[in-house]
């Protein structure tokens, strides 16, 4: 199988545009005829929703984001008003971990279960899967979709599912079943190889061929060095509840975005037009439907607060003509410090600098103060070591520097003047301040 879905894959730029533009202006009825928010969004914007004709129209339209959605839920409101179908054709309700407040909720029918399980199996079969394969899930399985869709996607190409859950299983779970390719996250698949080891089994000796990692954003040093530990590659994906799922193709220049199920526009910070290819910009989404399908949710015009950027809209070395982008990375995950924002995996790609992990394990964690008086902004880093005593820490601390003000120059001038300070701690492993919280680990932290 070279493409799950090759007459939509590879649809030539016209065609393909043509066909989002007609999506387009389905999907914006639909929501008018279906979705109680956008009805009243539409009237109380006094914008004619026959006025938006293709995707360029959609700037006029104002930016929700996740608040939105809550507004427009139980408690704030007694319906759900984003529900866009009777609850009698209602599959299953999802709600996403709010950073605060009511989770977010979202109704599922049949139909978007299929088209989410689409983009995933054409993601998977554009890593290489196909009937034979077998693939542990680590992802978490129930409110979230992530899961359940990869599994649902597996069952459209025809491949064996162990679905873990979590990256936690015992070893015997790879002896006993010879699994071909395991999904998690960087941190979670770096812990396991580690598992592996101290049982005796060599990551690179256990059948495994390939990794798909996804669930959050990483540094290029972490993936490389994850792919040293076991040998094998390491593929990309992105996806989240609201509908976003992309995915790396076997040349690993960008993850393809399912551009005729889900239409994605960069925004500038100020949510008030594109960015151009090439730069980066806020992801902002819209749900696409086919002509004739239905959905129980669907979101125009949605703030994702993640940061990407178009690689490109021509045509891929794989055959595949949909845009690739850049790794997104989440704008809650950047802290500002003297007007420079810098991301978790700025950081993470100095620690992952191949030189450090002889010493190191590649977890850490940043916490970031200020100092009122002096104006000095300071930046705690701690790295996990195998061994404090004997690692080399000027070497570490060289190649950390060096790697992250390449990502971002302007923090070497506030660095060599003193207005930032870093400071560096070894804890021994184990011994970080996020192994003792629950839920996702928050490795950049800002207690300013
Ligand atoms: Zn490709």
């Amino acid at each position: 199988m070279v493409y799950f879905n090759p007459e939509t894959e590879t649809m030539p730029r016209d065609a393909l545009d043509t066909l989002i533009d007609e999506r387009i202006r389905y999907t914006i009825q639909y929501a008018v005829d279906n979705s109680p928010f956008y009805r009243k969004w539409f009237r109380n914007n006094q914008i004619d929703s026959k006025s938006i004709r293709e995707h360029e129209d959609l700037l006029e339209l104002p930016v929700i984001n996740g608040a939105t959605i809550r507004e427009n839920q139980p408690p704030a409101t007694t319906d759900f008003c984003f529900k866009s179908a009777p609850w009698d054709d209602i599959y299953t309700v999802h709600e996403t971990s709010g950073t605060s407040g009511t989770p977010k909720a979202f109704f599922l029918m049949w139909d978007d279960w299929q088209r989410y399980a689409e983009k995933y199996a054409r993601a998977f079969v554009s890593q290489g899967f196909g009937p034979g394969d077998r693939v542990a899930v680590c992802a978490s399985y129930g409110m979230n979709v992530g899961a359940n869709t990869m599994t649902l996607a597996a069952h459209k190409i025809g491949f064996t599912v162990i679905p873990e859950g979590k990256c936690t299983f015992p070893v015997r779970v790879i002896q006993s079943y010879h699994p071909t390719a395991i999904i998690g996250s960087v941190f979670k698949l770096l812990r396991l190889a580690h598992r592996m080891e101290a049982e005796g089994m060599d990551p690179k000796d256990s059948g495994i061929q390939k990794l798909i990692v996804g669930g959050e954003s990483f540094a290029e040093g972490s993936r490389n060095y994850l792919e040293e530990v076991w040998g094998i590659p390491a593929y990309n994906t992105y996806g989240s509840t609201e509908g976003t799922m992309c995915g790396e193709c076997l040349i690993r220049n960008g993850l393809h975005v399912p551009e005729d199920l889900v239409h994605m526009d960069l925004y500038d910070p100020n949510l008030s037009s594109f960015v151009p290819d090439g730069q980066s910009g806020r992801i902002v989404l819209t749900t696409l439907l086919p002509e004739g399908a239905r959905s129980g949710n669907l979101l125009i015009n949605y703030d994702t607060e993640d940061v990407t950027e178009v690689i490109t809209r021509d045509p891929c070395p794989c055959g595949r003509t949909h845009m690739r982008v850049k790794n997104p990375i989440r704008e809650a995950e950047t802290v500002q410090i003297k007007d420079v924002p810098v991301n978790r995996v700025d950081i993470e790609e100095g620690v992952f600098q191949r030189e450090n992990m002889e010493y190191l394990s590649g977890e850490y964690e940043v916490f970031v103060y200020s100092d009122e008086d002096s104006g000095t902004v300071a930046m705690r880093v701690s790295l996990e070591c195998h061994d404090p005593d004997t690692c080399d820490k000027n070497e570490v601390e060289e190649n950390f520097l060096s790697a992250l003000f390449r990502q971002k120059p302007s923090l070497s001038h506030i660095y060599s003047d003193g207005t930032l300070e870093i400071l560096f701690n070894y804890p021994p492993n184990g011994g970080l301040e996020l192994y003792r919280l629950k839920g996702r680990p928050k490795r950049l932290i800002d207690r300013r």
